[in-house]
């Protein structure tokens, strides 16, 4: 009673075909490529040049359109502060406080008011922008001192990786900046932060290495726009923020 094992092989067939189309679509985000490819790696070259195409198409509109506004404005100022310096001037006792209600920002006590965004690592040279490279997308800036460099954060924010997570980026931090862009910091030698921290900017997260997929001391530094693995053009990025990293 023969029954048709046909169907059941294309079944199966299917399935399998299925379950190809689905491990073919699992995401391995764009690893970093730091050094020549190992030979294992051309199997997912074209993952990493798809995940670089759409890295790169997604990186066009958003420097040029986003950028303006980066710091937010204090306060809204509305209450004019020219007008009547004699009401007030007079009537001290008892209505100062209506008169003075508005303006102070009490809180800028400390001395010198802080860049909201800084360079992460001050005074090196760049040895690689962002953009194609070897065939892959560079995804970052790579900007290199001696090994043991302290590393700072670029921005206020909240560590959300810490450490080495096996990916080619060795040792690394990401900072997520709470306004829709998170920075990640690669190759340390060493993570000074834990994830959960909240940072500065400047703040010290780590030191500069070579961890990882690199072939020497340098940082890696990127900027992820929207979640993370959406990795756009630093060097706009941080101009439009007054930081010019070279690139
Ligand atoms: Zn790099």
């Amino acid at each position: 009673m023969a029954r048709r094992p046909r169907n059941r092989h294309l079944v199966a067939g299917a399935a399998a075909l299925v379950a190809l189309g689905l491990t073919g679509v699992t995401v391995t985000v764009a690893r970093h490529d730091d050094s020549p490819a190992p030979s294992a790696v051309a199997i997912d070259a074209e993952e990493r040049a798809e995940a670089a195409a759409r890295a790169d198409r997604a990186t066009r509109p958003s420097p040029s359109a986003t950028t303006t506004s980066p710091t937010p404005a204090p306060t809204t100022a509305s209450p004019s502060p020219s007008p009547s310096p004699s009401a007030s001037a007079r009537t001290k006792p008892r209505a100062t406080r209506k008169a003075t209600a508005a303006p102070k920002p009490t809180r800028s006590a400390t001395s010198k008011p802080k860049a909201a965004w800084v360079n992460p690592m001050p005074g090196a040279a760049v040895t690689s922008c962002y953009g194609p490279r070897w065939g892959v997308l560079h995804a970052g800036i790579d900007l290199a001192l001696p090994a043991g460099t302290p590393v700072r954060a670029v921005a206020a924010g909240t560590v959300t990786k810490a450490g080495d997570a096996g990916d080619g980026y060795g040792t690394s931090v990401v900072v997520d900046h709470g306004n829709g862009y998170l920075t990640h910091y690669a190759h340390l030698s060493q993570a000074t932060v834990a994830v959960g921290a909240k940072v500065d900017a400047g703040k010290t997260i780590g030191r500069e290495g070579s961890t990882g997929d690199s072939t020497g001391p340098h940082l890696h530094f990127e900027v992820h726009e929207g979640s993370m693995w959406n990795q756009i053009d630093p060097a706009p990025f941080m101009r439009a923020r007054g930081v010019d990293l070279g690139c």
